[in-house]
């Protein structure tokens, strides 16, 4: 069979990270405990509670607090006494999106800076364009009593002239025009930069000139310049890198929530053709109460297709598909979560990461499999699994269409050690 496989092209990570900043509008809970590893073991391991104590300017607190912020998130709790730290201390840190670390950094660079002085004093790189737009919004709310504090934009199209000083204590930009900006345009002198974050990581490795570049601008720092790094994930590539770029690091790292199907009703139904699962669709959805379902589809043309034949059918459908801009996807993301449609049909590269906690029904319209054919096992489990501390009942259902599909039904039976019932979708009273 031949298919145009949305789930197989690379995925992007850098829209899949844009998406998430955009869409977490608060903290993401977690019960898991931050690990740190200390650069000097003897030294007393310190955490706050609350913002007060880190003694920040007024003008800094009166920030945080007007952003809704109450207390620091986990993983700032430490993080936030080691980056405040005299002498200054370097920190690798690794935590999922939407835990609080981007408002850790800007919090960081806003309290180091000298505002007396009028040049660059702070520098952040970003991966891309749009995600240093974003972080730079946080940077200005959370520095919105510090007007002293100004912030300039190192991303395309911000044309300076050679030889020109910046006078902006913080800049926030991508590592080819930071780059460019700090040694052939000489527009910020590196050798004054006293705190250097590189933000997402884990996007920027993706990138090898990012990667070249992020390295040299860290060359041309001071040593005694305090280096940041953060980053969503941590493979071996982005701890490798994490090292070259960050001298005699502390590391902080805290472990996302674990998916478990303990909770999940699981069924298949079998089925001849697509057709054939879009009525057993219609009869599951008429048969029971369903709050709101994610129905996932491998390809762009058969989610397309099926939330045309829901909409036929009367139901209220959202659509995530992958020609549609980071925002768009969020706008659709946000209606769905405030109920505003009770359906949203997906492939899986738009919604990977996504929590959408009321959920309570997922379709496997086609089931999830990687680029050979073969059972994606971390996706069903992505797309089904509850975390176990926040996790409601739920269910799921699986179409079997093929012999194929029948058989990914089966490694993924076999790779949880649980098995998948069939449901007769002629007599659906079990599953209520
Ligand atoms: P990350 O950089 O890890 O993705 P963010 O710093 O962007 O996380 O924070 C995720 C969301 O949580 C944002 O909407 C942010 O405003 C909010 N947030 C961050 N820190 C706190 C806090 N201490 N209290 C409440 N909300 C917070």
């Amino acid at each position: 069979v031949l298919f145009t496989c949305d789930s197989c092209i690379v995925e992007d990570k850098a829209a899949q990270s844009l998406l998430n900043k955009i869409i977490h509008t608060s903290l993401v809970n977690t019960t898991n405990q931050v690990e740190v590893l200390q650069r000097d073991p003897n030294s007393p391991l310190y955490s706050v509670k609350t913002f007060e104590e880190l003694r920040l300017k007024e003008e800094l607190l009166k920030g945080v607090y007007s952003m809704g912020f109450n207390r620091p998130s986990k993983i700032q709790e430490n993080a936030l006494p080691m980056m405040l730290a005299e002498p200054p201390q370097n920190l690798i840190a690794q935590s999922q999106s939407g835990t609080g670390k981007t408002a850790a950094f800007a919090l960081a660079m806003l309290s180091h800076v000298n505002p007396a002085k009028k040049w660059t004093q702070c520098l952040c790189i970003s991966p891309t364009y749009e995600l240093a737009l974003q972080t730079g919004k946080v940077i200005e709310q959370m520095g919105k009593y510090y007007p002293e504090v100004k912030l300039a934009y190192a991303i395309r199209g911000n044309k300076l002239d050679r030889g020109m000083k910046l006078q902006e204590q913080i800049v926030i930009g991508t590592p080819g025009t930071v780059l460019d900006w700090c040694s052939k345009l000489k527009i910020i002198d590196p050798k004054k930069i006293s705190v250097f974050v590189l933000d997402e990581a884990d996007v920027m490795i993706a990138t090898q000139g990012h990667q070249d570049q992020s390295i040299r601008i860290q060359r041309m720092l001071p040593k005694e310049c305090q280096m940041l790094l953060f980053s969503a994930t941590f493979e071996d590539s982005v701890w490798k890198f994490a090292e070259r770029v960050v001298p005699d690091p502390n590391i902080i790292k805290l472990k996302r929530e674990e998916e478990t199907l303990d909770t999940i009703k699981q069924y298949y139904v079998l089925c001849s053709d697509k057709e054939e699962k879009f009525t057993a669709l219609c009869n599951i959805y008429g048969a029971i109460t369903i709050a709101q379902a994610m129905i996932f589809c491998h390809t762009r043309k058969t989610a397309g297709w099926l939330a045309a034949e829901l909409t036929k059918e009367g139901h209220v459908v959202a659509l995530l598909s992958g020609e549609m801009t980071v925002e768009q996807r969020a706008a659709v993301i946000e209606r769905f979560r405030e109920g505003k449609e009770k359906v949203l049909v997906t492939t899986n590269v738009c919604s990977r990461g996504i929590d959408v906690e009321q959920v309570s029904v997922v379709i496997n319209f086609d089931l999830p499999m990687d680029k050979d054919g073969n059972a994606d096992n971390e996706t069903y489990l992505h797309r089904i699994g509850r975390t176990g501390r926040f996790g409601k009942r739920g269910l799921a259902v699986n179409m079997i269409d093929s012999k194929h599909s029948m058989n990914i039904l089966n490694q993924i039976e076999d790779h949880f050690n649980k098995k998948i019932n069939k449901l007769d979708t002629d007599d659906l009273d079990e599953i209520e």
